[in-house]
């Protein structure tokens, strides 16, 4: 029957959700490769959102969030469009760091990405097309969040360089480190053969390299056990000499 079949093939993938803690999940989204990584921590009976991905995540995320008891909060580790994106959308006060409060209620960066730093013709023709269709628009901050303080039982770690006022999340307890754009384990100006390891982000898109460097030794200084950024694999095994050789070569 054809209405039966085309309703098989309309059926809507299911977001990918995955344990990847005690009381952290893990939402991957966005296209080409759902490279787009959204934290999800248990905090008393709901959630906080560690960073927001794409617009179009805003659905499937407000769904999960309110399976897991409503979202109390949305905090982004820094203001970029495939960061913010969702976060208009999903209607929870939303939280960064003092020095990010600008670009989140502005441009979410734009104004110091240089574009012709990619290599790649092709993605830099596509770049334009894609943070325009990643973001969300501008948030409005209803708080700030400095070094030290608590979130969802993680501290607050600043890590400055890809963006200003760039924050991780670090828990002792486990040695877990969700750093953002701290680091990333793909390479932005590459296409098919995006993922490897760990490196200094991208300098389109990072105004201030060397300060970047310190905060991946910074880091690299907490001896991680696991490290997760905002896009793609996470960093396991010898984090810290990986880091630390990451800092120091790329
Ligand atoms: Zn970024
Ligand atoms: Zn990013």
């Amino acid at each position: 029957m054809p209405g039966g079949a085309h309703k098989i093939n309309a059926k809507p993938l299911a977001p990918t959700l995955e344990p990847i803690a005690r009381g952290v999940w893990l939402m991957r989204g966005g296209l080409p490769k759902r490279t787009m990584n959204v934290y999800l921590l248990v905090d008393g009976g709901g959630v906080t959102m560690f960073d927001a991905g794409i617009s179009d995540m805003a659905k499937p995320l407000g769904e999960v969030a309110e399976r897991m008891g409503g979202l109390k909060r949305v905090v982004l580790s820094h203001s970029h469009a495939d960061h913010r994106g969702a976060a208009p959308g999903l209607g929870a006060p939303v939280y960064c760091h003092p020095d990010e409060v600008a670009d989140a209620e502005g441009d979410g960066g734009l104004h110091y990405f240089d574009l012709t730093k990619l290599d790649s013709p092709v993605m830099q023709r596509a770049y334009p097309h894609l943070l325009k269709l990643w973001d969300g628009g501008p948030v409005s901050v209803a708080g700030t969040l400095s070094e030290g303080e608590d979130v969802a039982g993680f501290e607050v770690k600043h890590l400055p360089g890809h963006a200003p006022g760039l924050i991780g999340l670090w828990r002792e307890e486990d040695r877990l480190a969700l750093v953002s754009d701290t680091l990333y384990t793909l390479d932005p100006d590459s296409f098919l053969t995006p993922y490897g390891p760990p490196r200094v982000p991208h300098p389109a898109f990072t105004p201030a390299r060397e300060q970047a460097r310190e905060s991946l030794r910074k880091v690299a200084a907490l001896d991680p056990r696991e490290v997760w950024s905002g896009h793609a694999r996470p960093v396991t095994g010898d984090v810290r000499r990986q880091l630390e050789h990451a800092a120091d070569t790329t």
